[in-house]
């Protein structure tokens, strides 16, 4: 058996990864813009959470991963040729799956002020005018970075900020150097005229040219639509959400809309009415629905994405979790902005959602852990329509998984894994981050993401930033 700091270390000799814990090599991220090359490994008695039904959980077993791709899980397997990686006192489970966030507001972290007019919309309202493309580069890059050390192996970019293609472009760079799977939506600038569509021209060239972007299919292309109204800049006039809308129907990418987030709204039920709900219709929010609004998303097979922790700072409220799960709605969780939720940290994520539905319904068994851990996995992957793909641990499927460290004091001992995860877990216990067979995070580290030049080059954008917005 080869220990992981062989693996490691021959890895790095092939120029493809940096050896994490070596001061000279750790965090240097080797040549920028270069993810590790894939690997043939087998993690070894790890505790295995496949959540796949089929499978179920696994303690003491193995996961095989050849081309990207889960070879196998099970005892014993025998795997001549692959690394070994030791699983010991590793839970190994699907990465995380997040469904909605605005990646490029990261470099506005914690910056919702505590007066209205330094609320967040005016706030990324007004330093979204001011970004230059490398400040969308910058924002992503450290939104990126913090995902895949917290466990989060897919993203929903949810970019609306998009000022020239070359804003695009910057934002869909950080992605790919990043190694990180997601989906890229695209969307409107902030301060986008409110009876203008968006740049569908640059939405349609980079369709066009999409394989030249998808980092050999990572990344996918999607519709940040702005629906009927948005918050900074009022309602969006019918011609020009109609005609974005039709836009990516006519390109078959997916639309995801904001929607039903403040007491009294109906959205919703005008999208059902105008015909504007279908499968490829993720909704955002709806933390104010009609049992109508809820018919109507799950009799078109909408999915929704719920992001507790923004939906309560802002005062949206709290997610109706257990009313779209009772209604068969496919529910995926989410970051949305650390310009309100401070980090992305996907295990309080899951907390809140189940202590928000437990505590809505006075109820300690109404969200059982496992069930939040489904959101987080392969749930979440189904409301993506990527659960052929990634969510579960099975033979087949691409290997994006993550091992979590369960010999670090807060969350030993090993007694209830789903329960550990949800409610004990923390982005420091991430040991392991895998995508596409790919080790981007081992022993604590990031492998290929400088996380120190990350967070300077990002602050000194920031301050550039505010200097020129005028905002202290
Ligand atoms: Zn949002």
């Amino acid at each position: 058996m080869r220990s992981r700091r062989e693996f490691l270390g021959g890895m790095a000799a092939l120029g493809a990864l940096g050896l994490p814990g070596c001061a000279s090599l750790a965090g240097s991220g080797g040549e920028p813009g270069r993810i590790p090359r894939r690997s043939e490994v087998v993690i070894r008695n790890a505790y295995v959470m496949t959540m796949d039904p089929k499978l179920g959980d696994l303690p003491d077993a193995d996961v095989h991963v050849r081309d990207g791709a889960i070879a196998a899980v099970g005892r014993s397997l025998d795997t001549a040729g692959a690394w070994d990686i030791d699983g010991r006192g590793m839970i190994v489970l699907p990465g995380l799956v997040e469904t909605h966030w605005h990646m490029w507001n990261t470099l506005l972290r914690s910056m919702s002020g505590d007066k209205r007019e330094h609320g967040y919309f005016p706030t990324a309202l007004a330093l979204g005018k001011a970004y230059l493309p490398s400040d969308m580069y910058q924002g992503t890059r450290l939104a990126a970075a913090e995902a895949l050390n917290g466990g989060i192996t897919f993203v929903h970019d949810w970019c609306h900020n998009i000022r020239s293609p070359q804003y695009a472009e910057e934002n869909l760079r950080a992605l790919r150097e990043s190694g990180i799977r997601g989906r890229f939506s695209y969307g409107a600038a902030q301060g986008h005229p409110a009876d203008q569509t968006v740049d569908l021209a640059g939405l349609e060239r980079l369709w066009r040219s999409w394989a030249a972007y998808s980092n050999d299919g990572l990344l996918s292309l999607g519709l940040a639509w702005r629906g009927v109204s948005t918050g900074a800049t009022g309602s969006v006039a019918a011609a020009a959400y109609k005609t974005d809308f039709d836009a990516a129907r006519s390109l078959r990418i997916p639309i995801s809309v904001h929607a039903n987030n403040r007491k009294g709204s109906d959205a919703i039920a005008l999208l059902a009415r105008e015909k504007f709900l279908g499968k490829d219709v993720q909704v955002v929010h709806a933390t104010w629905v009609s049992p109508e609004e809820i018919r109507a998303l799950a009799d078109n097979g909408c999915a929704v994405s719920l992001s507790p922790y923004t939906e309560m700072r802002i005062g949206f409220g709290f997610p109706p979790t257990g009313e779209f799960l009772a209604a068969g709605i496919p529910v995926g969780l989410s970051v949305d902005t650390t310009a309100l939720s401070g980090n992305a940290d996907m295990f309080a994520i899951m907390k809140a959602i189940q202590n928000i539905e437990n505590g809505r319904a006075n109820n300690e068994f109404k969200l059982p852990a496992r069930r939040v851990l489904e959101l987080a996995t392969i749930e979440g992957a189904r409301s993506m329509g990527m659960s052929d793909h990634i969510g579960s641990l099975t033979p087949g499927k691409r290997a994006d998984l993550i091992m979590v460290n369960t010999r670090q004091v807060n969350i030993a001992v090993f007694s209830e894994p789903a329960h550990l995860l949800v409610e004990a877990a923390q982005p420091s216990n991430v040991d392991t981050v895998m995508v596409e067979g790919r080790i981007l995070k081992s022993g604590g580290r990031l492998t290929a993401l400088d996380t120190g030049r990350i967070a300077d080059e990002a602050s000194a954008a920031l301050a550039a930033l505010r200097q020129r917005a005028g905002w202290w």
